[in-house]
């Protein structure tokens, strides 16, 4: 057990086969690249799906001493979608809610997953399930209908047998003061006057993701690309930073893409830069969120280009951090679900190369009026829902709805 301030960390190890069936395989080789829209790159195996379910049924005789009569337990992510469920048999009667940070897909894609019935039954046993956006809910319901699995009495109601639970969404949100507070610090830093002396007037343009074909980072570059060459004068007039920190390594299709990027941002590199212009500054590491922070307020425009994304958080960031004054302008994905809060954002298609291109272009001759009309509909929105009310609201719902029927769950 580990203590910080007021929270109780209770660990456990898993062992090299646990990890590698469970975390690299079931979870982030099928789960994540569904739910991404990706069944190109699911690697389906018995053996794996079989350690995602061993491991979650061995966190829930972990967690199960720990367990008080008036607890309510949150659980979140889909690393852990089993985890009501084995609490259900072992017991526990709590409320149970869970919180899916990633999208759920449409059905034709998740039904063809093997296991579907499994892993849509297991989130009955929840009392509330939290999704980023309604599309995602919207998808979810859909599932189970279709498969039979469940009746629903209205948009956010459904009923499996005796039981009951909700569905709704909740988009997660950021600590909008706090993170408006330390970019404006962040001016200060040596970081911060180091980056804008490299830069020498020229216009700075951000991405910041991790590296995850989910985000859509080749596609950017080559909109980037595309926007130089049709845009000459802009070349040597603006540098795209694009921080990248590595994840994953250990799946074989992250792996692949690090060189694939690395490549493509040096032939760009290779293809249009100058003795002393780069128009591609590629970062492979992680930055803290001080320094992010302050590049994202020293930036003219952010490249938040997801092919699929459950919210992004880095959309939500940028905009907190830019200035009233003079703010930065967010090109984002409609793919993204910050997308649903975010409108007042210049919203690309990624698949759309040329088009992403032309939005580049626009969003950096945009005029101030025009660019602080957008900034304050999108700061409005952030400060509306940010991650406190966020919480509150979903721990509101889970302690208020009536006790679940636990029996029928085995
Ligand atoms: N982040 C960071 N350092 C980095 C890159 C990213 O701290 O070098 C943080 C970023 O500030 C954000 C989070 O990582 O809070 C990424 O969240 P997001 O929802 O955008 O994407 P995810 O990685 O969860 O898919």
């Amino acid at each position: 057990m580990l203590r910080d301030s007021n929270i109780d960390y209770a660990l456990t190890d898993l062992t090299d086969r646990d990890v590698e069936e469970y975390y690299q395989g079931f979870a982030n080789r099928v789960l994540w690249p569904i739910c991404h829209y990706r069944l190109d790159l699911a690697e389906y195996g018995r053996r794996e799906m079989a350690g995602y379910f061993r491991v979650n049924h061995f966190f829930a005789s972990r967690l199960l001493p720990l367990i008080g009569e008036d607890d309510l337990i949150w659980i979140h992510d889909y690393h852990l979608i089993p985890l009501a469920a084995e609490l259900r048999r072992q017991g526990v009667k709590n409320r149970i809610g869970f919180f899916l940070h990633i999208p759920w897909p449409a059905p034709d894609v998740f039904l063809a997953m093997p296991v579907n019935d499994e892993i849509l039954t297991s989130l009955t046993a929840y009392d509330v399930l939290g999704f980023q956006t309604e599309n995602d809910r919207e998808n979810f319901a859909d599932c189970l209908l279709r498969q039979g699995l469940g009746s629903r009495s209205d948009n956010t109601h459904f009923t499996v047998g005796a039981r009951s639970f909700t569905a709704r969404h909740y988009p997660i949100g950021i600590e909008t003061e706090e993170f408006a507070k330390l970019a404006q610090r962040a001016a200060e830093t040596s970081l911060h006057k180091r980056m804008l002396q490299s830069l020498d007037g020229k216009g700075l343009i951000i991405g910041v993701d991790r590296l995850d074909y989910s985000k859509g980072i080749t596609q950017r570059i080559d909109a980037f690309e595309n926007f130089l060459t049709r845009n000459p004068d802009s070349q040597r007039k603006v540098t795209l930073l694009q921080i990248t920190p590595k994840s994953r390594s250990e799946v074989p299709e992250y792996e692949a893409m690090q060189r694939a990027v690395a490549e493509q941002a040096g032939r760009v590199n290779g293809a249009l830069g100058t003795v002393d212009w780069v128009p591609i500054r590629y970062v492979n590491r992680s930055l803290r969120r001080p320094a992010l922070a302050g590049l994202y307020r020293m930036a003219k425009l952010a490249l938040v280009t997801p092919l699929r994304d459950g919210m992004n958080l880095v959309a939500k960031e940028f905009v907190a951090a830019q200035s009233e004054a003079d703010p930065g302008v967010l090109l984002l994905s409609r793919f993204a679900g910050a997308a649903q809060e975010l409108k007042d954002a210049v919203l690309v298609n990624p698949y759309d190369v040329e088009g992403t291109a032309e939005a580049v272009a626009r969003s950096l001759a945009m005029p101030l009026e025009e660019r602080r009309d957008r900034w304050k509909g999108m700061m409005k929105a952030l400060r509306g829902n940010d991650v406190f009310s966020w919480c509150d609201t979903f721990l509101g719902d889970l302690s208020t709805g009536e006790q679940g029927a636990f029996e029928n769950i085995v």
